[in-house]
């Protein structure tokens, strides 16, 4: 857009809002920042102020969702014998930045995997807050697969990341009217980015350091989305395991979240002013760091399937999910079926290693996503010990397949695996 283009909308904006909001006392800051990054790309979550604005009349007062809200919330669960809750820090107006440890309450043998999700940097989506929330419903709850997700892991959780601009009512901004989002590389530092960033630099340098991180937003739109980071801006390989991952997650939701590269970022280079740059330029390949962005929109909605999703998305991902496919089948878990296929992702085929310590031939069987054989193999060997076998699947399209191994027609490990292009 160019700059005296913009200003006419800018000034159309400020004069609108100066007509309807006789009442605002406070200043609401606009800025260019918001429409396109440092190579010129356009905004994650789509900005749109005249949106933005409809959309905190339709959803009432800090758009459905304010502080109070959230301390209440916090009573709630901090309840629950699975969570802990603390502040990482202050606000500009000194406001709790509240956080929420997920993890099962026994002491763990081996340090638990780390995942850190914070949502609602930018007040006005605050539907990243009511799929975070399903998240938290989902860790708390009693079921089998919860209880697997809390040994194995600790899920660090912000549901309100910029509190001033909640309780201020500006869309993007923080008290200071800057976007926290986009300033991770600017002087002087926003306190609500000197806090976060301090965080996790912390878990970084801990024995469980930060695996998945994700960051929580919505854009202005009807599609629900992940922002990829392209591989001129990341590596080749954390391309894949991005791709690995989006795809992985959005299995679990078939139709609801938009292919890996419905949204593709970094194409002209690294940005630098994330969160996700931030865990790039020191972490790499490290950290699987990503903006999810849901529907800040009316036809926003199915907030559980979509935290469903992202939290099996996770787990798989950790390389310790359970499959929705063979949720049913009665798989036992052995001391001598240790299974695993290398490399995965893939892009044309995989070896999958085991080790048995029952004599007999192992049937190995290949699924699509949806529980159809696509191959059926039979190991030649049948002795006790280390086996492997390749598998070539050129032939079949890119998606998650698991893995089933059995032994003398015992099902011994289901495994999860991703075949990219
Ligand atoms: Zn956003």
């Amino acid at each position: 857009m160019k700059k005296t283009a913009f200003l006419v909308i800018l000034f159309s904006l400020l004069f609108a809002f100066g007509l309807q909001s006789q009442g605002l006392n406070h200043f609401v800051p606009f800025t260019t920042d918001y429409t396109f990054d440092e190579f010129g790309n356009p905004d994650k979550c789509g900005y749109d102020a005249e949106l933005a604005k409809r959309l905190l009349e339709t959803l009432g007062d800090h758009w459905g969702y304010g502080y109070a809200d959230l301390l209440a919330d916090l009573q709630r669960w901090r309840t629950s014998l699975y969570v802990t809750v603390d502040s990482i820090g202050a606000s500009v107006q000194n406001r709790a930045i509240w956080e929420l440890t997920i993890t099962a309450s026994t002491t763990p043998v081996q340090p638990r995997r780390t995942v850190y999700i914070h949502a609602r940097t930018h007040p006005g989506e605050v539907q990243s807050f009511w799929v975070t929330d399903e998240i938290i419903n989902i860790l708390l709850s009693e079921d089998a697969f919860a209880q697997q997700v809390r040994e194995a892991c600790v899920f660090y959780i912000i549901p309100m990341y910029n509190p001033d601009g909640v309780e201020l009512e500006y869309p993007r901004e923080n008290a200071n009217g800057i976007d926290i989002e986009s300033n991770w590389n600017k002087s002087p530092v926003q306190p609500e980015v000197a806090v976060l960033r301090g965080r996790f630099q912390q878990l970084m340098n801990s024995d469980a350091p930060i695996e998945v991180a994700l960051n929580m937003h919505s854009a202005y739109g009807t599609v629900r989305y992940f922002v990829y980071h392209d591989a001129v801006g990341t590596s080749a390989e954390f391309a894949d395991l991005e791709r690995a991952f989006i795809e992985g997650t959005r299995s679990y939701f078939p139709g609801g979240i938009q292919p890996w590269n419905y949204f593709i970022s970094w194409k002209s280079g690294t940005a630098t002013q994330y969160p996700e740059s931030w865990f790039w330029l020191n972490f790499r390949e490290k950290v699987m760091a990503l903006t999810y962005e849901d529907m800040n929109n009316p036809a926003a909605g199915q907030y559980d399937r979509t935290a469903h999703a992202l939290v099996h998305g996770i787990m798989d991902y950790l390389n310790r999910g359970s499959s929705a496919v063979f949720s049913n089948t009665n798989t036992q878990p052995l001391d001598f079926a240790i299974a695993h296929n290398y490399p995965n992702p893939f892009n044309s085929g995989t070896t999958i290693q085991w080790r048995q310590s029952m004599i007999g031939q192992a049937d190995i069987g290949i699924y699509n996503s949806v529980g159809k054989k696509v191959i059926a193999a039979t190991s030649a060997e049948d002795f006790a010990g280390d086996h492997a076998l390749h598998i070539d699947m050129n032939h079949l399209p890119a998606g998650v397949y698991f893995y089933r191994l059995s032994i003398g027609g015992k099902a011994m490990a289901v495994k999860r695996m991703v075949l990219v292009r």
